[in-house]
């Protein structure tokens, strides 16, 4: 297995355990480095180790910072065609190495191989990264006349640094990296203090693509990403997490100036109109909510459904979730792992606690599974209402709330009653009708009669407290841009 031999374990945050797992070094500078500190990650579904991250320093950060901003200035000069192939290379290398990179993923993150769990990860990947080499940045002539010739161009914002969470740590990277490094900037990442191997892991093989220093890894606690969001020596900030933590990177932004683009938290609402056929959405209403076990941003995380069909609606429901297998990831025959780390699972434990308390009839779950592992059931909760906390907070977990409604105008203003607007769905057979509820509903996607898809070509972002600015298509590629004209004067 790949990896420096371990050394020493001094645990940081809590985490201890024995040394004899790898450690897997961060990378400056195209360098493999090491730290005096480790921290031990474990499984979330034996409790066994899967390896030892470095804990970086803040001075390590500012040699990763000093490193991007001296490579920034011939990449940003590349050609086209050498960013292009960079992204294209680093697509081929995820290719090549997609076996290890997916189990190393299930290890650490729990999710399972098979299914939309670890390799379904891995190509996203490398989809993401072909997708940035086939975009165009082209130069815009905006006024061509007897008086003046006006051309707007895209030029590389600067070294960027990227924060990404712990629930798809490897393509949220590759959403931040890829457009990063076809626009022509160097990169700081810093993963996830929950699941930072395989990050690590990937950037040591792909940073090969590109010039030293374009491509770098920093892996350490949440004090490594404050110092990236107040580094002067970054000139924009990536980040995929909470909404809290993207108000703080806000407010620290603020010393240089930074560009921001901020992935934040999501409650998405699904709206399933009175003439919704159960049983024909049940499987897609399911993996709108249960992808990932409920840990992605964009899931459906509370279902508004007609009085009219409710009890088919919970029933249909009941039997997908009855099918679908979970446990150990490695286990090819699993499509749900366990929920990610304790705090999390806590959280959702709560969560469903306090729903039963406020009288929320539970329609399978609703119990911890018991270890080893963070293993929480497939939980639905039926006859709670807007006003509890699994309705109003975001679960991130597998559990998702029904909630009964009678009139759709009702529905439309519960479902945008709250501070997030990242996706949100429309259920319905009549395509007229659905448009004109999704037309309403306050979100950045609106998906009809599906949930949660996000494709390369196309924008993606949130709305309110969900996010600022947009990732993926064109337009997430001018985010690692600034326009510069150019505006020429003609003898009049
Ligand atoms: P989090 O905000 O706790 O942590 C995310 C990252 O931020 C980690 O790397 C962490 O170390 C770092 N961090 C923590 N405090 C920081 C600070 N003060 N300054 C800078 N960096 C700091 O989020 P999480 O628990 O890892 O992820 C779950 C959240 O992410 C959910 O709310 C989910 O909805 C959201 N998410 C959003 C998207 C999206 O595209 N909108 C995608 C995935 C996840």
């Amino acid at each position: 297995m790949f990896g420096l031999k371990s050394k020493s374990n001094k645990s940081a945050e809590g985490a201890g355990g024995p040394t004899d797992v790898p450690i897997y070094p961060m990378t400056i500078n195209g360098a493999q480095v090491d730290a005096a500190e480790h921290r031990t990650i474990f499984s979330p579904s034996t409790g066994e180790p899967v390896g030892q991250a470095p804990v970086a320093t803040l001075a390590d950060l500012d040699s990763a910072v000093e490193a991007a901003n001296a490579a920034q200035v011939e990449w940003s000069r590349a050609s086209d065609e050498t960013r292009r192939e960079a992204c294209q290379k680093i697509a081929g290398i995820i290719e090549t190495n997609m076996g290890e990179l997916s189990r190393l993923l299930t290890l650490e993150q729990g999710k399972p191989l098979k299914g939309m769990g670890s390799e379904f990860e891995v190509g996203g990947c490398m989809a993401w990264a072909g997708a940035a080499a086939s975009f165009e940045l082209p130069v815009k002539v905006l006024q061509d006349d007897e008086t003046a010739r006006i051309e707007q161009h895209r030029t590389p914002v600067g070294v960027v640094g990227s924060i990404t969470p712990w629930n798809w740590p490897l393509m949220i990277a590759i959403w931040h990296l890829a457009p990063a490094i076809r626009a022509g900037n160097a990169v700081v990442i810093k993963p996830s203090p929950y699941t930072p191997l395989s990050t690590l892991r990937m950037i040591a093989l792909i940073a090969e693509a590109v010039p030293p220093g374009v491509l770098n890894v920093v892996s350490g606690g949440d004090d490594i990403g404050a110092g990236i969001s107040g580094h002067d020596g970054i000139a924009k900030v990536v980040f995929t997490g909470s909404t809290a933590t993207g108000k703080a990177i806000m407010k620290s932004a603020a010393g240089n100036l930074k560009r921001l683009t901020l992935e934040l938290g999501g409650n998405d609402a699904g709206i399933v109109l009175p003439d919704a056929d159960p049983k024909a959405i049940a499987e897609g209403v399911f993996w709108g909510a249960f992808i990932n076990n409920g840990q992605t941003c964009a899931a459906l995380k509370r279902l508004y459904v007609h009085d009219s069909l409710y009890d088919d609606m919970c029933a249909a429901l009941v039997e997908v979730a009855g099918q679908i297998p979970m446990g150990d990831g490695l286990d090819e025959g699993n499509l749900l792992g366990p929920v990610q780390n304790k705090a999390q699972f806590d959280k959702v434990s709560a969560l469903v606690e306090d729903a039963k308390k406020a009288g929320g009839r539970i329609l399978t779950g609703g119990e911890p599974k018991g270890g080893p592992g963070y293993f929480y059931p497939v939980t639905l909760i039926a006859d709670v209402s807007d006003g509890v906390r699994i309705v109003d907070e975001e679960q991130f977990g597998p559990v998702l709330p029904i909630i009964r409604y009678s009139d759709v105008e009702d529905a439309l203003s519960r479902a945008n009653g709250l501070d997030f607007g990242l996706g949100a769905s429309v259920w319905s057979q009549d395509m007229d009708a659905a448009r004109s509820v999704a037309e309403r509903m306050e979100a950045g996607t609106v998906y009809i009669n599906k949930h949660g898809e996000v494709l390369p070509h196309v924008p993606f972002g949130g709305v309110k407290g969900s996010g600022v600015g947009v990732e993926f298509g064109v337009e997430g590629l001018e985010a690692y841009t600034d326009i510069k004209i150019l505006s020429f004067a003609k003898a009049g």
